[in-house]
């Protein structure tokens, strides 16, 4: 069971991952599931009499490490009104946009785009995806293309891909002097907040399993009546991260990519055993000796030995990063991990496996997800996304 998650931002909203140095705070884009999930927990944590053993047992098994509740990222969406309606409006949502995109060097940008190069405004010379082919250079100006640079994409309701960015905004504030408890004379800093007034979608995925204590994980969210509930999240509260969370339930298998298509029609484009794995979010994958990798190699073993036959990996567009957040319990900051980025795709090939079952396994891959932390919202993938078909790139540089 899955429910859609909105969230309204009332107050400017910081989400980082990491302890930042310096007078210059930044937010990250989105809202890391791990936020929805410290929220959550720590306002079921409020409400539940922890020193009763069936109430305390339930929100470990909500909360604490399995497998129950499972946080996904929120992204931001597009609140487009009806044009004769204006108490109708639509949220389109946002993904990371896939590292394999290029777009041109000289006018970049999806062809839906308005860009403003150095003379007026013009549209972006579009995107192309290199799982489909390689594109060295722009078909319209021939210039060399370059990986797209924008972190979101959306799909509008013809169809057409186009970038996306939340709006931010800057506030100033004093450093307080620790001792005094006052602001220390022209100590200033800076924190770049996502803007007020937008929204952020997501999910979170309730477990079909019955909950060992007797209770209900889903009395623990709040009420799923369509009405909205105010939430703190994010970094620096008091002063940021407020706004009113609203959860709606979605049908079970609904878990689609920008373009509508199911996984059951995505897993469908799998020809000759070729298929595709981009990552929705984060993840962070280890081996079987806890080592950090960048790859999906732990996964693609296990998948070719469930399958009985070879899944070869075939090419490869990875980003990483490091994740440095902080251990809650000691004050100290966690020992770094490798972050595969939110972006990465991957593809495979299994040519010798029938494909009913290189199918199914494939459709519970994609509803587990990869790697540690996933009821955080890390390591949530998707298979066959419709980015890298030829409707996916309709508005790219070959087709013009
Ligand atoms: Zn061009």
């Amino acid at each position: 069971m899955r429910y859609r998650v909105l969230f309204e931002t009332q107050q400017p909203l910081v989400t980082a991952d990491g302890p930042q140095a310096g007078n210059f705070i930044e937010t990250l884009g989105y809202i890391p599931g791990s936020a929805v999930w410290g929220a959550l927990g720590g306002r079921a944590a409020r409400s539940l009499r922890m020193d009763d053993p069936a109430q305390r047992a339930l929100f470990d098994e909500a909360f604490n490490g399995s497998k129950a509740l499972r946080f996904n990222n929120l992204y931001p969406a597009l609140l487009v009104f009806d044009e004769f309606d204006a108490t109708a409006a639509t949220l389109i949502p946002s993904r990371p946009v896939p590292r394999s995109a290029v777009t041109c060097k000289a006018v970049p940008g999806f062809r839906s785009d308005r860009i403003s190069p150095l003379r007026g405004i013009a549209r972006g010379h579009g995107v192309s995806d290199e799982v489909t082919g390689h594109h060295p250079n722009c078909q319209s100006c021939h210039a060399r293309t370059e990986r797209v640079s924008v972190e979101f994409y959306t799909v509008s309701v013809a169809g057409a891909a186009g970038s996306f960015a939340p709006s931010k905004s800057y506030r100033v504030h004093n450093e307080i002097d620790d001792v005094r408890g006052r602001t220390k004379h022209g100590k200033l800093f800076a924190v770049l907040g996502l803007g007020r007034r937008q929204f952020f979608v997501g999910s979170i995925e309730v477990s079909d399993v019955h909950p060992q204590s007797g209770g209900s994980w889903l009395d623990l969210l709040p009420t799923a009546d369509g009405a909205g509930h105010p939430l703190v999240l994010g970094k620096r509260r008091g002063s940021y991260g407020g706004g009113c969370m609203r959860l709606e339930l979605d049908v079970p298998d609904a878990t689609c990519d920008l373009w509508g298509y199911t996984l059951a029609e995505r897993l469908e484009r799998t020809r000759d055993g070729v298929f595709n794995v981009t990552l929705d979010s984060d993840a962070i994958i280890v081996d079987e000796w806890l080592q950090h990798r960048a790859d999906l190699e732990p996964m693609r073993a296990k998948w070719q030995a469930d399958l009985g036959h070879e899944i070869e990996p075939t090419e490869a567009w990875v980003a990483t990063r490091s994740y440095a957040g902080w251990n809650g319990v000691d004050g100290c900051p966690r020992e770094p991990e490798l972050l595969t980025a939110a972006g990465s795709v991957f593809t495979f090939r299994a040519p010798t496996a029938d494909p009913q079952e290189l199918a199914d396994l494939l459709g519970r891959a994609e509803a587990e997800g990869v790697g540690l932390r996933r009821n955080e919202g890390f390591g949530k993938i998707i298979i066959n996304d419709s980015f890298h078909t030829a409707q996916g790139i309709a508005a790219g540089l070959d087709a013009r």
